[in-house]
Protein backbone atom coordinates (compact mmCIF):
# COMPACT_ATOMS: atom_id res chain seq x y z
CA UNK A 1 0.00 0.00 0.00
CA UNK A 2 1.60 3.27 -0.72
CA UNK A 3 1.89 6.20 1.73
CA UNK A 4 -1.15 8.74 1.13
CA UNK A 5 0.55 11.98 2.63
CA UNK A 6 -2.23 14.54 3.14
CA UNK A 7 -0.94 18.72 3.90
CA UNK A 8 -4.02 20.70 4.60
CA UNK A 9 -3.48 24.50 5.58
CA UNK A 10 -5.22 27.74 5.65
CA UNK A 11 -5.46 29.23 2.30
CA UNK A 12 -1.97 31.74 1.79
CA UNK A 13 0.16 29.42 4.35
CA UNK A 14 2.73 28.31 1.19
CA UNK A 15 0.84 24.24 0.81
CA UNK A 16 1.59 24.89 -3.28
CA UNK A 17 4.72 26.62 -2.83
CA UNK A 18 5.42 23.42 -0.14
CA UNK A 19 4.34 20.92 -1.99
CA UNK A 20 5.81 21.63 -5.45
CA UNK A 21 9.47 21.92 -3.68
CA UNK A 22 8.77 18.55 -2.10
CA UNK A 23 7.32 16.84 -5.68
CA UNK A 24 10.36 18.58 -7.28
CA UNK A 25 12.87 16.85 -5.12
CA UNK A 26 11.19 13.24 -3.78
CA UNK A 27 11.39 10.32 -5.69
CA UNK A 28 8.67 8.09 -5.89
CA UNK A 29 6.40 10.98 -4.79
CA UNK A 30 3.47 11.37 -7.19
CA UNK A 31 1.31 14.67 -6.82
CA UNK A 32 -2.59 14.16 -6.93
CA UNK A 33 -4.28 16.10 -9.59
CA UNK A 34 -7.38 17.49 -8.36
CA UNK A 35 -10.75 18.09 -10.19
CA UNK A 36 -12.01 21.79 -9.73
CA UNK A 37 -14.97 24.00 -10.69
CA UNK A 38 -12.39 26.66 -9.69
CA UNK A 39 -11.24 28.99 -12.82
CA UNK A 40 -7.88 28.89 -13.06
CA UNK A 41 -5.86 31.74 -11.47
CA UNK A 42 -3.00 33.67 -13.82
CA UNK A 43 -0.24 30.94 -14.73
CA UNK A 44 -2.28 27.89 -13.64
CA UNK A 45 -1.94 25.39 -16.01
CA UNK A 46 -4.81 22.72 -16.85
CA UNK A 47 -3.64 19.49 -15.79
CA UNK A 48 -0.85 20.66 -13.67
CA UNK A 49 -1.96 22.73 -10.78
CA UNK A 50 -5.61 21.34 -11.52
CA UNK A 51 -8.05 19.58 -13.97
CA UNK A 52 -10.74 22.34 -14.78
CA UNK A 53 -14.21 21.29 -15.45
CA UNK A 54 -17.74 23.09 -15.50
CA UNK A 55 -20.54 22.94 -12.31
CA UNK A 56 -22.39 20.62 -14.54
CA UNK A 57 -19.14 18.03 -14.93
CA UNK A 58 -17.94 18.13 -11.41
CA UNK A 59 -21.52 17.43 -10.47
CA UNK A 60 -21.86 14.64 -12.78
CA UNK A 61 -18.65 13.20 -11.63
CA UNK A 62 -20.21 12.80 -8.46
CA UNK A 63 -22.82 10.71 -9.63
CA UNK A 64 -20.63 8.59 -10.98
CA UNK A 65 -18.36 8.05 -8.07
CA UNK A 66 -15.27 9.32 -9.34
CA UNK A 67 -14.17 11.00 -5.95
CA UNK A 68 -12.45 9.56 -2.81
CA UNK A 69 -13.12 12.63 -1.32
CA UNK A 70 -14.95 15.69 -2.33
CA UNK A 71 -15.83 18.75 -0.89
CA UNK A 72 -16.96 22.47 -1.58
CA UNK A 73 -14.13 25.23 -0.33
CA UNK A 74 -14.66 29.10 -0.84
CA UNK A 75 -18.13 28.37 -2.89
CA UNK A 76 -16.04 26.22 -5.44
CA UNK A 77 -16.25 22.48 -6.06
CA UNK A 78 -13.01 20.29 -5.63
CA UNK A 79 -12.20 16.51 -5.53
CA UNK A 80 -9.78 13.96 -5.87
CA UNK A 81 -10.39 11.51 -7.86
CA UNK A 82 -9.73 7.78 -6.96
CA UNK A 83 -7.96 7.09 -10.31
CA UNK A 84 -5.18 9.31 -9.22
CA UNK A 85 -4.66 7.28 -6.11
CA UNK A 86 -4.86 3.46 -8.11
CA UNK A 87 -2.16 5.02 -10.85
CA UNK A 88 -0.14 5.92 -8.52
CA UNK A 89 -0.21 2.83 -6.85
CA UNK A 90 0.24 0.53 -10.45
CA UNK A 91 3.32 3.09 -10.88
CA UNK A 92 4.41 2.16 -7.14
CA UNK A 93 4.75 5.51 -6.14
CA UNK A 94 3.48 7.31 -3.02
CA UNK A 95 0.86 10.09 -3.66
CA UNK A 96 1.08 13.47 -2.05
CA UNK A 97 -2.96 15.21 -1.48
CA UNK A 98 -3.17 19.03 -0.86
CA UNK A 99 -6.74 18.96 -0.16
CA UNK A 100 -8.88 20.97 2.65
CA UNK A 101 -9.79 20.32 6.33
CA UNK A 102 -13.25 18.98 4.87
CA UNK A 103 -11.63 16.48 2.53
CA UNK A 104 -9.30 15.11 5.16
CA UNK A 105 -11.58 14.44 7.66
CA UNK A 106 -13.64 11.85 4.58
CA UNK A 107 -9.79 10.99 3.72
CA UNK A 108 -8.80 9.66 7.21
CA UNK A 109 -12.80 7.87 7.52
CA UNK A 110 -11.38 5.86 4.30
CA UNK A 111 -7.91 5.85 4.71
CA UNK A 112 -6.91 5.69 8.39
CA UNK A 113 -3.55 5.06 7.85
CA UNK A 114 -3.13 8.49 5.84
CA UNK A 115 -0.16 10.15 6.60
CA UNK A 116 -1.55 14.01 7.57
CA UNK A 117 -0.25 16.51 8.34
CA UNK A 118 -1.33 20.29 8.75
CA UNK A 119 0.75 23.34 7.86
CA UNK A 120 0.17 26.53 10.02
CA UNK A 121 1.88 29.72 9.02
CA UNK A 122 3.94 31.51 11.57
CA UNK A 123 0.98 33.78 12.89
CA UNK A 124 -2.30 34.97 11.54
CA UNK A 125 -0.71 38.48 10.23
CA UNK A 126 2.39 36.56 8.05
CA UNK A 127 -0.98 34.60 6.62
CA UNK A 128 -2.56 37.96 5.97
CA UNK A 129 0.56 39.87 4.48
CA UNK A 130 1.35 36.16 2.05
CA UNK A 131 -2.59 36.43 1.05
CA UNK A 132 -1.73 39.60 -0.26
CA UNK A 133 1.78 39.07 -1.71
CA UNK A 134 0.13 36.13 -3.78
CA UNK A 135 -2.30 39.23 -5.01
CA UNK A 136 -3.82 36.28 -7.16
CA UNK A 137 -7.63 36.90 -5.65
CA UNK A 138 -9.51 40.43 -5.21
CA UNK A 139 -9.71 41.68 -1.91
CA UNK A 140 -13.24 40.46 -1.21
CA UNK A 141 -12.11 37.14 -1.92
CA UNK A 142 -8.79 37.58 0.55
CA UNK A 143 -11.15 38.84 3.12
CA UNK A 144 -13.26 35.95 2.70
CA UNK A 145 -10.32 33.20 2.58
CA UNK A 146 -8.76 35.07 6.24
CA UNK A 147 -12.11 34.21 7.96
CA UNK A 148 -11.82 30.80 6.71
CA UNK A 149 -8.83 30.76 8.21
CA UNK A 150 -9.95 30.00 12.14
CA UNK A 151 -11.99 27.32 11.51
CA UNK A 152 -10.01 25.72 9.49
CA UNK A 153 -7.19 25.88 12.10
CA UNK A 154 -9.54 25.05 14.63
CA UNK A 155 -9.76 21.45 13.24
CA UNK A 156 -5.66 20.93 13.34
CA UNK A 157 -6.43 18.18 16.02
CA UNK A 158 -7.54 15.96 13.20
CA UNK A 159 -4.07 15.48 11.61
CA UNK A 160 -0.77 13.35 12.72
CA UNK A 161 1.83 16.06 12.13
CA UNK A 162 1.69 19.62 12.56
CA UNK A 163 4.43 21.91 11.30
CA UNK A 164 4.66 25.90 11.16
CA UNK A 165 5.46 26.92 7.67
CA UNK A 166 8.23 29.90 8.87
CA UNK A 167 11.47 29.47 6.42
CA UNK A 168 10.30 27.01 3.29
CA UNK A 169 13.31 25.03 3.60
CA UNK A 170 12.98 23.85 6.91
CA UNK A 171 9.50 23.33 6.26
CA UNK A 172 10.41 21.60 3.15
CA UNK A 173 12.74 19.86 5.23
CA UNK A 174 10.46 18.62 8.07
CA UNK A 175 7.98 17.46 4.82
CA UNK A 176 10.81 15.24 3.87
CA UNK A 177 11.84 14.06 7.47
CA UNK A 178 8.10 12.97 7.94
CA UNK A 179 8.28 11.15 4.88
CA UNK A 180 11.44 9.09 5.23
CA UNK A 181 10.56 8.44 8.79
CA UNK A 182 7.28 6.84 7.33
CA UNK A 183 8.96 5.11 4.61
CA UNK A 184 10.87 3.23 6.90
CA UNK A 185 8.20 1.65 9.49
CA UNK A 186 8.54 -2.01 8.84
CA UNK A 187 5.49 -2.97 7.29
CA UNK A 188 6.85 -0.47 4.09
CA UNK A 189 10.22 -2.45 4.27
CA UNK A 190 8.47 -5.68 3.71
CA UNK A 191 9.76 -5.94 0.62
CA UNK A 192 12.72 -4.34 0.34
CA UNK A 193 14.33 -6.27 3.42
CA UNK A 194 12.57 -10.23 2.69
CA UNK A 195 15.77 -11.21 0.74
CA UNK A 196 18.11 -9.87 3.15
CA UNK A 197 16.29 -11.72 5.91
CA UNK A 198 16.32 -15.24 3.85
CA UNK A 199 20.41 -14.67 3.43
CA UNK A 200 20.29 -14.63 7.63
CA UNK A 201 17.60 -17.73 7.44
CA UNK A 202 14.67 -15.71 8.53
CA UNK A 203 11.52 -15.87 7.92
CA UNK A 204 9.82 -12.55 7.23
CA UNK A 205 6.96 -11.93 9.84
CA UNK A 206 3.38 -12.47 8.55
CA UNK A 207 1.12 -9.19 7.53
CA UNK A 208 -1.00 -8.63 10.56
P1 LIG B 1 -1.29 28.20 -0.48
O1 LIG B 1 -1.06 27.17 -1.53
O2 LIG B 1 -1.23 27.65 0.93
O3 LIG B 1 -2.54 29.00 -0.69
P2 LIG B 1 1.02 29.61 -1.67
O4 LIG B 1 2.02 28.51 -1.81
O5 LIG B 1 0.34 30.14 -2.89
O6 LIG B 1 -0.09 29.25 -0.53
O7 LIG B 1 1.78 30.80 -0.91
C1 LIG B 1 1.18 32.09 -0.65
C2 LIG B 1 2.26 33.18 -0.76
O8 LIG B 1 3.15 33.04 0.36
C3 LIG B 1 3.11 33.07 -2.05
O9 LIG B 1 3.39 34.39 -2.50
C4 LIG B 1 4.38 32.36 -1.53
O10 LIG B 1 5.52 32.73 -2.31
C5 LIG B 1 4.51 32.89 -0.10
N1 LIG B 1 5.18 31.98 0.84
C6 LIG B 1 5.08 30.63 0.92
N2 LIG B 1 5.82 30.13 1.94
C7 LIG B 1 6.42 31.20 2.52
C8 LIG B 1 7.33 31.36 3.63
N3 LIG B 1 7.75 30.31 4.35
N4 LIG B 1 7.73 32.61 3.94
C9 LIG B 1 7.29 33.67 3.22
N5 LIG B 1 6.44 33.60 2.17
C10 LIG B 1 6.00 32.39 1.82
P1 LIG C 1 -7.03 27.09 -4.16
O1 LIG C 1 -8.27 27.64 -4.79
O2 LIG C 1 -6.30 28.14 -3.36
O3 LIG C 1 -6.13 26.38 -5.13
O4 LIG C 1 -7.46 25.96 -3.13
C1 LIG C 1 -8.45 26.24 -2.16
C2 LIG C 1 -8.55 25.10 -1.18
O5 LIG C 1 -9.01 23.93 -1.84
C3 LIG C 1 -7.21 24.72 -0.50
O6 LIG C 1 -7.48 24.60 0.89
C4 LIG C 1 -6.88 23.38 -1.11
O7 LIG C 1 -6.17 22.56 -0.18
C5 LIG C 1 -8.27 22.83 -1.34
N1 LIG C 1 -8.28 21.72 -2.32
C6 LIG C 1 -7.55 21.58 -3.45
N2 LIG C 1 -7.82 20.41 -4.05
C7 LIG C 1 -8.74 19.78 -3.27
C8 LIG C 1 -9.40 18.50 -3.35
O8 LIG C 1 -9.22 17.69 -4.26
N3 LIG C 1 -10.27 18.21 -2.35
C9 LIG C 1 -10.53 19.08 -1.33
N4 LIG C 1 -11.38 18.68 -0.38
N5 LIG C 1 -9.92 20.26 -1.21
C10 LIG C 1 -9.03 20.61 -2.17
Amino acid sequence: MPIVLVISAPSGTGKSTLVNRLIASERDLEFSVSVTSRPPRGPEVAGRAYRFVSEERFRSMVEEGAFLEWAMVFGNLYGTPKAALEEASRRGCDILLDIDVQGAAQLIEQLPDAVTVFVLPPSRRALEERLRKRSSEKEQEIERRLGEATGEVGRYPAYKYVIVNDDVESTVEALRTILAAERSKREYMAGRIQPILKEFGIDPEEPE
